[in-house]
């Protein structure tokens, strides 16, 4: 048996987070993940993901993303890492389209610098690029990517340095909570704490049973194009999100592996993650390619290597930030994240620590409540 303040169940983006967070106030805590973080087996691997804050999603993101930035900056010199390459970000759409509109009203309500820039600018300034005539691009300079692997790496050594004790494969199995606090069996051990934080991603309905959100589990490929330019490298690549008939893809440079991307919202639901398939068709990552191949229709070559990836989706597909059913006080939950929510993992952190000692989140947080009965 052994006593905390504080258990943080899933050691992943949010979960390493928030337990750098309670470490570093001085609280007792204690993280338990059913694998060794960082690892492939949930939604924080991949090697990349975008950092952006002219945020088409809406601007109830900008304090959480704004505050993110000066954590990641923070995390930066406290782990002497280097976690963000700022290369920019290029939203391409349609002239018309409201992701284009909605992103630079984001950008602008919080002096966020954004350029729109025509097919031309876009051209001359970052040549894999091919707009068609029709469509925009909104640049934001200060965007970029992130590494999902350092950052959760750099979390959970920086929670240990000031107290924290990690347990690795070991699996939350069952908890049960009372007046006095909660007692949660693991694989190894029981944990007694005051509160628990339930941070375990795609695996929060194993973890929560019947009192969990509404979530749906969505399994997506990443896949790597080998590129034979270097205006695939970051000094010429900015990140992107295109639009493009109503789908929604994404990439970032050549970090070494090929360009990476992915469809945004258009892989397959899973009901039980017992029965998740990890092997990607040639049919997946031809498709995803021949798409893209419509952006960058000079110097991408094949697949080179994809993987699967999970996203855990609120029917809003906003993030969920609160108490158990927005009440128990006794369990904080920092899953879902709606497959977009690494970029904002450090101050979701934050955030679930100040729920988890009864404070007042320092970044507003009202539109990720729970909001279902
Ligand atoms: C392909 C892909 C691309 C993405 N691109 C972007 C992007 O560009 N920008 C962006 O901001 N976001 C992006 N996202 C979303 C982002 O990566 C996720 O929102 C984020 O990583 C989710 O973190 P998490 O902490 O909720 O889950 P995870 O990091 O998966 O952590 C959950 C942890 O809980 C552990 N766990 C589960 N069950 C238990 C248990 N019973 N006991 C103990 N431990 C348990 C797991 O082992 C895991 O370590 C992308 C996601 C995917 C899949």
């Amino acid at each position: 048996m052994q006593t905390a303040d504080v258990v943080v169940v899933g050691l992943g983006a949010a979960g390493s987070a928030t337990l750098y967070h309670l470490a570093r106030r001085g609280v007792r805590v204690i993280g338990v993940d059913r694998f060794v973080p960082p690892h492939p087996y949930g939604s924080t691997h991949g090697g990349s993901r975008i950092i952006r804050r002219a945020y088409f999603e809406g601007r109830m993101y900008a304090p959480l993303l704004s505050r993110a930035y000066e954590l990641w900056t923070r995390l930066e010199g406290e782990a002497q890492a280097q976690l963000i390459t700022r290369c920019g970000c290029l939203n391409i759409a349609h002239r018309d389209s409201a992701m284009i509109a909605d992103a630079e009203a984001s950008a602008r309500a919080v002096g966020v610098a954004v350029t729109r820039m025509t097919p031309e600018d876009v051209r001359d300034a970052f040549p894999a690029y091919h707009l068609r005539s029709d469509e925009v691009a909104l640049f934001e300079p200060d965007a970029g990517t992130i590494h999902p692997e350092r950052a959760v790496a750099a979390h959970l050594a920086q929670a240990q340095a000031h107290g924290a004790a990690v347990l690795t494969n070991d699996s939350a199995l069952s908890w049960k909570s009372n007046a006095a606090g909660i007692a949660i069996t693991t694989e190894s051990r029981v944990l007694h704490a005051a509160r628990m934080v339930v941070t375990a991603g795609a695996f929060i309905r194993d973890v929560l049973g019947r009192a969990c959100p509404p979530v749906e589990i969505e399994r997506v490929i990443n896949a790597w194009y080998s590129t034979t330019a270097p205006i695939f490298r970051p000094q010429h690549f900015p990140t992107f999100i295109w639009e493009f008939k109503g789908v929604k893809s994404y990439g970032v440079p050549d970090l070494g592996r090929g360009m990476k991307a992915g469809l945004h919202y258009h892989g397959t639901l899973v009901d039980d993650l017992a029965d998740l398939d990890r092997r990607i068709g040639d049919s997946e990552t031809d498709a995803l390619g021949k798409h893209l191949r419509q952006l960058f229709p000079r110097y991408l070559g094949p697949c080179a290597v994809a993987t699967t990836c999970l996203y855990t989706n609120t029917p809003d597909k906003h993030y969920l930030i609160d108490y158990l059913g927005g009440t128990d006080t006794r369990v904080v939950v920092g899953s879902a994240c709606s497959g977009h929510g690494f970029k904002a993992s450090a101050a979701i952190g934050e955030a679930l620590a100040d729920l988890a000692m009864d404070q007042s989140p320092r970044t507003p947080i009202g539109a990720f409540r729970w909001r279902w009965p």
